[in-house]
């Protein structure tokens, strides 16, 4: 571990740790204290698997994070430590792993910020997605009850079908009709084939 961020994180804890001690003296109800004892607790253990070079755990990270960001805010740099904790924020979001979702959103918020993001940089991250998503499923519904398009409105898509068959040598002797397996919008999905389906979005049926 960077010996800078094991600094700061020993500071922003340290830091932490004294507010919360000087709190014990003070007149917090019996509960909060008990609440404060604990975290000094989990606090120090933090610092004493930093000293040892550990890691620590997802949990302790947030941790970490909550004690680092009254410092992370202090933008007038008033304490003095203002570049240190952007440094040490930028070092916990890189050892925060993302759940599939959360990585999602956060490239489409990204995306979002900006007017002139192609549909085809929407789509690339909806087909990283569906790769990432073993049963090819997103988790949230990409369609309203009634069939329209969560995202852009539209009520056009194109579903996959597949349907059973049953040969005996060449011959077809019986056919179970499939589920929908995979339903894209077409606006969103396949921009290049929308305008010849856009009438009907436009004449609503
Ligand atoms: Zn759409």
């Amino acid at each position: 571990m960077d010996e800078e961020i094991k600094q700061q994180i020993r500071f922003v804890i340290e830091d932490d740790n004294e507010l919360m001690s000087a709190a014990l003296n003070g007149d917090l109800d019996q509960k909060n204290k008990q609440m404060n004892r604990e975290l000094i607790t989990k606090h120090e253990a933090i610092i004493a698997k930093v000293e040892k070079g550990k890691w620590p755990t997802p949990a302790e990270l947030q941790l970490i994070r909550d004690a680092n960001e009254i410092h992370l805010n202090d933008e007038d740099n008033l304490n003095g430590r203002h570049t240190q904790a952007v440094k040490l924020n930028d070092w916990l979001d890189q050892m925060t792993e993302f759940s599939k979702n959360k990585a999602m959103k956060i490239l489409e918020q990204y995306l979002d910020k900006d007017p002139h993001t192609p549909v085809q940089v929407y789509r690339a991250l909806h087909t990283l997605w569906e790769e990432a998503t073993p049963n090819g499923m997103a988790e949230k519904p990409l369609f309203d009850d009634k069939g329209k398009c969560l995202k852009c409105g539209s009520n056009v898509s194109f579903a996959d079908v597949t349907d059973t068959l049953v040969f005996v040598g060449d011959e077809i002797v019986k056919r179970y009709d499939g589920d929908i397996a995979n339903r894209n919008c077409v606006k969103c999905t396949y921009p290049n084939q929308y305008p010849e389906y856009e009438h009907y979005d436009d004449t609503g049926v």
